[in-house]
């Protein structure tokens, strides 16, 4: 294996002004027209995915490509990801902070990237995965900062030049004020499904992301699990301390919640003291796994009752239904979990239970 010949990612860098000069305004006048239609309607409300289709749309219109992507950073997830996909592109590896190595060449650069095939072997591999030879690279903006990036692709070698990448660049310009509103506004919806008092997600974001689960679910043929996880005796807690006190140690239990789960796991507040976790492509077994985990965890915890410098000790009951296995639908599925976590409260309290545990034993009693 020969080392790869030492390559500047930067020599892809075209080189762009802010002002089009009157030779592409000449002879790029519909182009320069996508342009202004971008600019006179960057004032009205729209939706985030719907803008950046628009502006896959209008890039189309000053150039030629086979397939396109956008990445863009998805505030209220805390991630960078795909949201628009034109034609067939392979997934290839991210980096670990998000998105394509393309992606991240143009975050580095802040300029349109034009690639071509045979200048460097990392690059070939994001334009095979497209099934292309070259590439444009775009930086899209929200406040002055590249929080994404629309990438377009095309088989045959030569298909973009220096000004579609001017015409594109000042498109991407235009298009920073309303990238950056949507973006705020999807802030803000992360802003209202964030619960106030253990910084939660809340049971609104439950409910939506619940559903997303269910028809993940559905579409891929697999299990997921919900555990209902409520505080045991927590109001002699509050008798005991206060309410004051008592939301301190709800804090301090939610962040033992949190600790040890996965990204793709969502923990929220469903009510008081009441607190339900999602865990995708889980089945029962792996699912009661992790709830004994949390179990244990709380037991073996000290909470700090800190005005008095006390320390008290706290258990939870957890309940456990699985979709695709004990329920079928999203509120047969709460119910039941719902009705774990009961059978658990009234087994003692500390434990974790299981609705298929309950079918058995009531089938006991019937038997
Ligand atoms: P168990 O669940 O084990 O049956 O007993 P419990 O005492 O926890 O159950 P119950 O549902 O009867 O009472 C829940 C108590 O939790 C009532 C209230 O005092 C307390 N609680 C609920 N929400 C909050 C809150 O936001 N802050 C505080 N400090 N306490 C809360
Ligand atoms: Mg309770
Ligand atoms: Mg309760």
């Amino acid at each position: 294996m020969h080392p790869e010949p030492e390559f500047d990612i930067a020599s892809f860098a075209v080189a762009v002004t802010n002002e089009l000069s009157p030779e592409v305004i000449g002879s790029r006048w519909r182009s320069v027209q996508a342009i202004l239609r971008l600019a006179t309607i960057t004032g009205s409300q729209m939706q985030l995915g719907p803008a950046l289709n628009l502006l896959c749309d209008l890039a189309a219109v000053i150039t030629n490509f086979d397939s396109a992507c956008v990445y863009f950073w998805n505030e209220p997830q805390e991630k960078m990801e795909v949201r628009l996909r034109r034609g067939h592109i392979d997934v290839t590896p991210q980096v670990p902070w998000g998105g394509n190595l393309l992606h991240f060449w143009v975050t580095q650069h802040a300029l349109p990237l034009l690639i071509h095939s045979g200048k460097h072997a990392k690059a070939d591999a994001e334009l095979a995965a497209a099934g292309a030879r070259c590439a444009l690279v775009l930086p899209l903006f929200v406040q002055g900062r590249v929080l994404g990036s629309l990438q377009l692709f095309c088989a045959s070698p030569d298909c973009f030049t220096e000004h579609d990448a001017q015409l594109l660049w000042t498109l991407v310009l235009a298009a920073e004020n309303l990238l950056t509103r949507e973006q705020a506004n999807e802030g803000l919806l992360r802003f209202a499904f964030t619960d106030y008092l253990t910084g939660l997600r809340t049971r609104g974001y439950f409910e939506q992301q619940l559903d997303l689960e269910v028809k993940r679910s559905e579409r891929k043929g697999e299990a997921f699990s919900l555990l209902m996880v409520d505080i045991d005796h927590f109001k002699i807690l509050n008798d005991t301390y206060g309410h004051h006190i008592g939301d301190q140690v709800l804090r301090q239990v939610t962040s033992l919640l949190v600790k040890d789960m996965r990204e793709v796991d969502t923990v929220a507040r469903y009510g008081g003291e009441e607190f339900v976790i999602i865990l995708p492509e889980t089945s029962e077994e792996e699912a009661t796994a992790v709830a004994q985990r949390l179990r244990k965890t709380v037991q073996n915890s000290e909470f700090n009752i800190d005005s008095l410098k006390d320390q008290e000790k706290l258990t939870i009951s957890i309940g456990i239904a699985v979709y695709g296995q004990d329920a079928n639908c999203r509120q047969k599925l709460i119910e039941y979990s719902d009705a774990a976590l009961y059978a658990a409260k009234a087994r003692g309290r500390n434990q974790v239970f299981t609705y298929s545990q309950l079918l058995r034993e009531e089938h006991k009693e019937v038997g």
